[in-house]
């Protein structure tokens, strides 16, 4: 069943974000493919596109479900055209957010299937993990790889994650692979 998110506020402080019962953050870097995931895991073309839109990208958006509960979308990290002053600006941002959100249950470190992890994809859990901040790999479009060398690729990516092939959540926004149990999972996760 499609997650029924709505839209609710972006915030540029974790502080000016309203309250939540329960929470799921997606993270991940810029073209993993995370406005897809979320617009697939709500079957609603537009939504994240509110997170793409100029002037947001940069901000903490955050959706309610009808439970309830929320999730929120971090922009994406690796641009390698910001300048070091406004990664500086991001970090904080990010790192305030996730180390002391209330509510915040789950964060989703989005990892591009076919080539990830990337180094700042493991900087990220290294730092989660280090953090104690409970966080779930999802493997995003892996429609892209091709069958025959699609059992290895899970290998790489699961060791290179420093992670079992079962504890990765392994998704095709396009082809919609493990969106059902996506959907699934997070809306028990997310029902107060
Ligand atoms: P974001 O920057 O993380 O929000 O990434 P987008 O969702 O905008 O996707 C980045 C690019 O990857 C776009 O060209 C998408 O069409 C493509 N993409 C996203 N998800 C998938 C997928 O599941 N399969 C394939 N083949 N391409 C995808």
């Amino acid at each position: 069943m499609p997650l029924q998110l709505t839209f609710v506020t972006s915030a540029k402080h974790h502080a000016d974000l309203p309250d939540t019962p329960c929470e799921v953050a997606f993270v991940g870097r810029s073209n993993v493919g995370k406005s897809s995931l979320i617009n697939a895991l709500a079957n609603q073309r537009q939504l994240a596109r509110v997170s793409n839109t100029p002037g947001r990208t940069q901000l903490l958006n955050l959706f309610v479900l009808p439970t309830g509960g929320t999730v929120v979308d971090l922009p994406g990290y690796g641009y390698a055209k910001v300048p070091g002053r406004e990664r500086a600006g991001w970090r904080a941002m990010i790192e305030g957010y996730l180390l002391e959100r209330e509510g915040l249950d789950l964060v989703l470190v989005l990892v591009d299937g076919e080539i990830g992890p990337t180094k700042l994809d493991v900087q990220m859990l290294d730092w989660l993990s280090a953090n104690g901040v409970p966080n779930t790999v999802v493997a995003t479009k892996i429609d892209k790889v091709k069958s025959s060398k699609l059992a290895a690729r899970r290998k790489e990516l699961a060791a290179g994650c420093s992670l079992e092939q079962g504890d990765i959540m392994w998704v095709s926004a396009s082809k919609g692979a493990g969106i059902e149990a996506m959907q699934r999972h997070l809306l028990a996760l997310l029902t107060p």
